[in-house]
């Protein structure tokens, strides 16, 4: 089972996340910073040296240095700073981020959009008025009245007017020209694709994939107890917004990429809409929602959905509810959107989860079949409890009591 998004760059590019060679410290006592910023104090700049977190944030982070180390030159606060921003985020993690910035400045300083209203998304211009109104109003009536659950934890409607669906296509054809033509290798949604566009690379579409999600996904996800795949409810009610996205176009057929097999996603929510398609068939095929640790595990018959996708639909779905898409009927050809969903907080509270979590499909059934065995058992001591009760009440003369139990034979 693949997890789909790992944000790789397809199509032979030579440039490889940027690798420094910081070294970590282990001699300096713990390293603290204040509780509260120096404000009078001016920052340095970092943006000459080479340093494995950026000039940006080490410049905010200098307000608040500890008093002695805010006279030290900007090598040793640099150094104080690493050691302390290392604890939170990997250096690999580190070196993706600077890396995948860096690649977003130079599509910037060089790709011209074709369409330049895409950072100041306009939702009365692209959304439905159904739709809009309905996130607006925001109650369980008014999400019931656009979206229908045709199996639990997969939910459709319709969202998008048509000249959205044209300006995205359009805007993507213009980009993959643009890289044709001057030789950008472009990154690519996943390993296997060598036709999808990574939407949040290029200014203004990045800034459509966030506010959509938290505009207009968000509010549906949050919807308690509305739909099924609330099973994040506690970190939405406490108000935890998803703090990343990861928008792409991908497209399936005869010319384009092969569909992915059955696969979870890297995300807590994805909104997955058919912005294109030719002809039928290739429907998507939900396996059953898994937890890390059972994501490989068999499908039962009782949880596999097919969902014949069309034009201009929008499915909401979680990122480890396990799906496919089948492959596409020869000359057909269709294009997605696809928004990835993500708190990292969830993820956070993930790996210290030492209970079953509710939302797996093979945890609740691993849970059930304890429950049951725990349960046999009792009666099995239950039974011979009362056996042995009642041979001590005969040896001694006495009559024993029936004591009905629940379904004991
Ligand atoms: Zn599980």
């Amino acid at each position: 089972m693949a997890v789909d998004g790992d944000e790789t760059v397809g199509g032979g590019d030579s440039q490889q996340p940027v690798t420094t060679a910081a070294t970590a410290t282990t001699e300096m006592a713990i390293a603290r910073l204040s509780r509260f910023p120096n404000m009078d104090h001016i920052s340095d700049n970092y943006g000459d040296l080479k340093l494995e977190f950026s000039s940006s944030v080490l410049s905010s982070l200098e307000k608040y240095l500890p008093p002695e180390m805010l006279t030290a030159n900007r090598e040793a606060k640099a150094k104080f700073m690493s050691d302390i921003l290392r604890k939170y985020i990997s250096r690999e993690e580190c070196s993706k981020a600077k890396w995948r910035n860096n690649y977003r400045q130079r599509i910037i300083s060089k790709y011209q959009p074709l369409y330049r209203g895409w950072c100041n998304f306009d939702p009365e211009l692209f959304l439905l008025p159904a739709f809009r109104n309905a996130i607006s109003e925001n109650t369980e009536e008014s999400f019931r009245r656009i979206i229908s659950e045709p199996f639990p934890g997969v939910l459709v409607f319709q969202m998008f007017q048509p000249d959205f669906f044209q300006k995205l296509i359009l805007e993507v054809e213009n980009v993959r020209k643009w890289a044709h033509e001057t030789n950008f290798p472009i990154r690519r949604p996943n390993k296997t694709s060598k036709h999808g566009v990574v939407l949040d690379d290029y200014f203004g579409l990045d800034i459509m994939s966030k506010k959509l999600m938290e505009d207009f996904i968000f509010p549906i996800c949050k919807g308690k107890e509305i739909f099924y795949l609330n099973a994040l409810e506690r970190l939405f009610l406490c108000g935890a917004m998803f703090d990343s996205h990861h928008g792409f176009i991908i497209e399936n057929g005869e010319d384009r990429d092969a569909p992915l097999g059955y696969h979870v996603d890297d995300s807590e929510i994805t909104l997955n809409v058919c912005v294109r398609k030719q002809f039928e068939g290739g429907e998507i095929s939900f396996v059953g929602t898994r937890c890390q640790k059972h994501k490989q595990t068999n499908i039962k018959p009782e949880e596999v959905f097919r969902y014949f996708h069309t034009q201009g639909q929008a499915i909401l779905h979680r990122g480890r509810h396990r799906h496919g898409a089948r492959a596409t009927a020869p000359s057909c050809y269709r294009a997605n959107m696809i928004l990835f969903c993500r708190n990292s907080l969830f993820r956070e509270m993930e790996t210290y989860e030492k209970e079953f979590p509710e939302w797996c499909d093979e945890c609740a059934h691993e849970k059930k079949e304890k429950e049951s065995q725990s349960l046999a058992a009792k009666r099995k001591v239950t039974k011979k409890e009362r056996h042995d009760f009642a041979q001590v009440s005969f040896e001694h003369g006495y009559e024993p009591v029936g004591v009905l139990i629940a379904g004991d034979d």
